[in-house]
């Protein structure tokens, strides 16, 4: 399913096709028709899936055709102040082209930002990210008003439960009014996040994204690269392993391309595939393949879902595909039926958040080689390094425009009249 077609307000859609989004992963594409329809959602689904856009597009949605003035539109509750900060990044990146207003609200920060926080409180945000404790912290305080607010989130409410937050929850959704949209995300569903559902959905759509992992026969090994060293890295892989047929990915087919390109310069030989190629040439080009004639294909993610073709014994991604089943997809070429089969990801500086999702996704740490001593140095492995730091979100789209000059890394906003995201925007 296309983004186009949930009919996103024109200044969303602008945020998304930024942000390089072009089809829903499978949990938004199961959840958003439902929470545009106005329905309670209760969905299992890890990070890494898409959860995050899945609940903050219908929502932002709303809030842009529906818009509120002055007055808290969206509350959305999470167990980490690491996870407030993320998902408050991933809210501005999105809603860059929009007027909405956010602020992240969690515990530890100074005096400084607690007077930030409050005058967004009071003077209403469109959607506020927070850890219970610090929400706590305002509420017992007295100025809270959340009379309109329209949805509650609870993100990664398992976790939230697991670190006592039950009370805190309560207490919070004291504090809201009834006729509200309630959206419950949950990477396990245990028998204590079906009863807080029973107390706070109302007739909810239940969503199940099943948890694919790959095969333990793939070899999964990662190199931590700068971008330059993507193809001497790559070249260095094809002359080292030995290989029958060979698939790199690439999310871009522009990069499918140019790597093409520059592969045959080298005396390589390789095809390439992607949705610029008519229907009949690329059936051609994957029967060269299938056949051996060619042993190395380059193609975008057309064909990380489908093709088995049994000699398929080595997979490179060039880059880390934007979500978790992309990649499980992409590898899950290697290894059909009897093989055995390598998988290899170059993960750039860009890439190392999403890599770390992944890694969460499919639940292990990929083994990360050492780059050829001739490449020089390459960076460390930091997924969790905050984005400010020339990381990981740098080059998203518009992720990251907003912070600047809005105070740094920690995705918040200030308060008031000044957080508004155009406003911002320099
Ligand atoms: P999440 O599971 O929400 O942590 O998202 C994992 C990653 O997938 C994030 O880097 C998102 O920016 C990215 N992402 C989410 N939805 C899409 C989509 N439809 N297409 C491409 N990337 C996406």
């Amino acid at each position: 399913m296309r983004f186009t077609d949930f009919n996103f307000h024109p200044s969303l859609m602008e945020g998304i096709e930024a942000s390089h989004y072009e089809t829903a992963t499978p949990v938004q594409e199961k959840v958003i028709p439902p929470i545009l329809e106005g329905r309670d959602i209760i969905a299992s689904a890890q990070t890494g899936t898409g959860k995050t856009a899945a609940f903050l597009l219908p929502v932002m949605n709303r809030l842009l055709t529906e818009p509120l003035d002055g007055a808290v539109g969206a509350l959305i509750v999470v167990p980490t102040r690491e996870l407030a900060i993320q998902i408050a990044q991933h809210l501005e990146g999105l809603s860059y082209f929009t007027n909405l207003s956010s602020i992240a609200i969690y515990g530890g920060s100074d005096a400084q930002n607690f007077v930030a926080e409050k005058k967004a409180l009071q003077m209403g945000a469109d959607v506020i990210v927070c850890t219970p404790g610090r929400m706590i912290a305002h509420l017992n305080m007295g100025y809270v008003n959340f009379k309109q607010l329209r949805f509650l989130v609870l993100d990664e409410a398992d976790r939230m439960l697991d670190m006592g937050f039950q009370d805190d929850i309560n207490k919070i959704i004291n504090h809201l009014p009834a006729n509200r949209q309630n959206l419950l995300f949950s990477a396990t569903m245990p028998e204590k996040i079906r009863s807080l559902a029973r107390r706070i959905l109302l007739d909810p759509v239940e969503v199940n994204i099943a948890i694919s992992r790959p095969p333990d026969k793939i070899v999964q090994r990662a190199y931590v690269v700068y971008e330059q060293q993507k193809i001497p890295v790559i070249q260095h892989i094809l002359k080292t392993i030995p290989y029958k047929n060979a698939l790199i990915f690439c999310s871009r087919k522009q990069t499918v391309k140019e790597l093409t390109r520059q592969l045959k310069r080298a005396g390589t030989v390789v095809e390439e595939i992607h949705s610029d190629l008519e229907q009949s040439q690329r059936e051609n080009v994957l029967s060269t393949f299938a056949s051996g004639r060619v042993p190395l294909l380059v193609a975008t993610d057309i064909l990380s879902r489908g093709i088995d073709i049994d000699t398929i014994d080595l997979v490179i991604n060039y880059d880390v595909p934007s979500d978790g089943e992309d990649y499980v997809h992409r590898i899950g070429r290697t290894a059909r039926a009897e093989a055995d089969g390598t998988a290899y990801t170059l993960i750039s500086e860009m890439d190392q958040r999403k890599f770390g999702s992944i890694e969460q996704l499919i639940g292990k740490e990929v083994d990360k080689v050492p780059v050829p001593d001739f490449l020089g140095a390459a960076p460390v492995y930091d997924p969790k390094r905050k984005s400010s730091g020339g990381g990981a979100q740098r080059g998203r789209g518009p992720a990251g425009g907003p912070n600047r000059g809005s105070g740094g890394a920690s995705g918040r906003r200030s308060g008031g009249g000044s957080h508004r995201s155009r406003g911002n925007a320099g």
